[in-house]
């Protein structure tokens, strides 16, 4: 219905349904463990890391308290999931990695059938890019509501340059791979991003949420 006022009312009731659908569903197939989401988005995050994370870098990006994920991290390492090792640039800290258990699981996880990633797949390019938008523009709002923090996404970057492009079909540019590239290549979670300052960052989201001039 157009200028339905209820629209966003009943968008929210869409996304809290997604999400329930998802939390209970999961993993619940295949033999995996029905895990808590901290532990899922752990097992993930380090997953994408090459080098490991410290403890106080995922606490960060997922918005919890050190004292959250510490337990959050014992059960996982209870299990045999995490390995330590010493960071070279500060010894007295520890870096947490995947042990090949914890890789299996992770793999898993993201497998293309399982959870969100299985909900996604009948969609088209077009619509898989206009909810990588709309995600951005969400994760902009959490942290703007100081929801959230951390998240390693295109339009929190300080490379991102939003409608910079003169490719109506690549309409942004990445400056760090200086290329073009659409929406349906926004980065929700990208190891290379650097977060922009406030003042970028205000700017940014300003010309991001704005659509493009026909
Ligand atoms: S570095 Fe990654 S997050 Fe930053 S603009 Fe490029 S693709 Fe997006």
């Amino acid at each position: 219905m157009p200028n339905d006022p209820n629209h966003r009312e009943q968008a929210a009731a869409g996304l809290e349904q997604l999400a329930a659908l998802v939390r209970a569903q999961a993993w619940r197939s295949d033999g995996l463990p029905a895990l808590p989401p901290t532990q899922a988005a752990v097992l993930r995050m380090l997953a994408a890391s090459n080098e490991g994370l410290r403890a106080g870098q995922i606490a960060a990006r997922l918005d919890v308290s050190a004292a959250s994920l510490s337990d959050t991290l014992k059960a996982m390492q209870a299990k045999g999931w995490l390995l330590r090792s010493v960071d070279a640039d500060d010894r007295r800290a520890s870096l947490l990695h995947l042990s090949k258990q914890g890789r299996t699981l992770a793999a898993r996880l993201n497998h293309p059938e399982r959870g969100m990633a299985a909900l996604l797949q009948g969609l088209d390019a077009a619509d898989v890019g206009a909810l990588l938008r709309v995600t951005q523009l969400l994760v902009g709002q959490a942290q703007q509501q100081g929801m959230a923090t951390g998240l390693r996404t295109c339009q929190g970057c300080r490379y991102f340059q939003p409608f910079a492009s003169s490719d109506a079909r690549q309409p942004h540019i990445c400056g760090f791979l200086d290329q073009a590239f659409g929406d349906a290549e926004l980065r929700a979670d990208c190891a290379e991003q650097a977060p922009a300052d406030e003042a970028l960052l205000a700017a940014n989201r300003e010309r991001f949420r704005r659509r493009p001039p026909p």
